[in-house]
């Protein structure tokens, strides 16, 4: 089977640990191919690397850069179906999401190239006359970027694409379960002529790999997404680097009596069971209106029982494997969970026997808003119902939960959902429209558990840049703010 290699100053070399591990087609439950058990002491070569890398990269100007990204968003395009396939087989999402996946990577990527003729900073008058004031942005210099597995291609580019622009140098540590991707993915970005040692890759364990980026001195800022535990663990280690983070969900759709049932019907099938519930967007609790819950949850039931799970290659399959087998036990752990707690399964609650790590589409009604299964991140395909008297509750067991990402209300009353729009803690909220869906010249990001930080959009570039102030004083005297009276 084909090893891979680590970037590193342009080569690909095997690990110090002189050991690889198998990413596994969790369709086929067979390896795709085996990449290195990166160590601490490669990610000291690859930062050494990404800091030789830093002066001439952070001197060509900017709209140089932004060319080289355009090179890249190219190269993407036309790679695009292979990109989606070697997804589908390596983290299972169905062929039309990985597509997705890759069309994202491709968007934000032409959106920082044209970040590199802007990259604003502002301009505002002095308090004092003959002084200029400006704010410029800075690179920070070396960043560590750590992934997840759901988005193997697109939330890599969500922080190589703006750490670049913004003038910085990176070492990448993309997750266990998809390193092929990651590596398809840097390979096509070194191929634009993107200088050696500007993006070096490692591959392997969060323990040594991650922890030695998050507590390495030279690295001066650290973009990770990923659980909340992870998340909780790099807060407490990264000392003083600036670090964004994204984490976990357990994103809300509030189904109202006005609604267009359908419409709702669409959105929450779509929230739920794309990419198998492995989103963090993913809707798990559906807060429904009394008055319509009888009648929404037989439509869930029924729409349900029509999805077709399986291989995500091939076209007319709705809802693929869970990323491991840990994955699928965790699942399965809380529908044993739901049901001790008094929840009724309507439908789902079970692994599919045989090849595969597959899981049956599950909804749970009478759900509170307190018991664990409407609390805790489950990540797969487990819906909770929960059934509410009127807008206030709904709002209320929305906010009920310590995470805060994404959330929906369906209604077709326009004070009920800017009530909700503006009512509901979370980072993105949609009206008529699933919890999944963002742009990429809109903000991303949570509040509460979900941590902070925001990528895509402009404010994705605060994440991968400092603020300078500039005072120019072209008066020829002393002047002194706060100090002088002027008339
Ligand atoms: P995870 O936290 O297990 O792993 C994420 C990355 O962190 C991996 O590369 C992993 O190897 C690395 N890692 C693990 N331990 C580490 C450590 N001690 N130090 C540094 N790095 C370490 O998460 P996952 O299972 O890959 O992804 C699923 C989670 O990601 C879910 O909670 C999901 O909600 C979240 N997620 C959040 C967003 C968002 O934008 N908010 C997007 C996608 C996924």
């Amino acid at each position: 089977m084909k090893a891979h290699g680590i970037l590193i100053r342009g080569k690909w070399i095997k690990s110090s640990s002189g050991e690889t591990q198998e990413s596994i087609n969790p369709t086929t439950e067979k390896p795709l191919g085996l990449f290195q058990r990166g160590t601490a002491h490669d990610v000291d070569l690859a930062v050494d690397a990404a800091e030789k890398a830093l002066p001439a990269w952070r001197d060509l100007p900017a709209p140089r850069r932004g060319e080289i990204l355009l090179r890249i968003a190219n190269l993407l395009r036309k790679n695009k179906e292979r990109l989606a396939r070697l997804m589908t087989m390596e983290m299972g999402k169905v062929i039309s999401e990985a597509r997705g996946d890759v069309q994202e990577a491709i968007d934000i990527t032409e959106y920082m190239a044209g970040e590199g003729r802007r990259l604003f900073g502002h301009t505002t008058p002095s308090e004092l006359r003959d002084k200029f004031c400006m704010t410029m942005r800075m690179p920070l210099g070396v960043c560590g970027l750590i992934t997840p597995w759901n988005f193997p291609i697109a939330i890599p580019s969500w922080k190589l694409m703006p750490a670049l622009i913004c003038g910085n140098t990176v070492v990448f540590k993309p997750a266990s379960d998809t390193p092929l991707c990651a590596i398809e993915f840097v390979k096509l970005m070194e191929s634009t002529g993107l200088p050696r040692g500007v993006v070096n890759l490692v591959t392997g364990p969060g323990s040594s790999v991650g922890t030695a980026l998050v507590k390495h001195r030279d690295i001066r800022g650290i973009s990770f997404t990923g659980s909340r535990d992870v998340g909780e663990f790099i807060s407490r280690e990264a000392g003083l680097k600036k670090v964004g983070l994204e984490l976990g969900g357990k994103n809300g759709i509030i189904v109202m009596d006005d609604a267009n049932l359908e419409l709702a019907l669409d959105g929450v099938i779509w929230g739920a069971f794309g990419t198998t519930g492995q989103r963090c967007t993913a809707a798990s609790r559906v807060i429904v209106h009394k008055k319509i819950k009888p009648k929404f949850e037989k439509m869930l039931v029924s729409r349900i029982g029509k999805l077709r799970l399986g291989d995500g290659l091939k076209p007319y399959t709705d809802v693929g494997p869970l990323i491991n087998r840990t994955a699928q036990r965790k699942v399965h752990y809380y529908t044993g969970v739901g049901l001790s707690e008094g929840a009724r399964l309507l439908c789902g609650g079970s692994p599919v026997k045989g090849r595969g790590f597959f899981y049956r589409p599950t909804l749970f009604t009478d759900v509170t808003p307190n018991m664990h299964i409407a609390q805790e991140e489950i990540f797969g395909p487990s819906l909770s119902l929960i059934e509410v008297q009127n807008l206030d509750q709904a709002i209320d067991a929305m906010n009920s939960i310590t995470y805060g990402l994404s959330s929906a209300i369906y209604t077709n009353n326009v004070s009920r959902a800017m009530e909700a729009v503006e009512r509901i803690e979370s980072g993105l909220v949609y009206v008529n429209s699933s919890t999944i869906g963002s742009e990429v010249h809109l903000p991303f990001g949570g509040v509460k558990a979900t941590g902070h930080g925001r990528e895509a959009g402009i404010e994705g570039l605060n994440e991968f840049s400092e603020t300078k102030t500039v005072y120019i004083d072209y008066s020829g005297r002393l002047q002194k703010a706060q100090i002088d009276v002027i008339k």
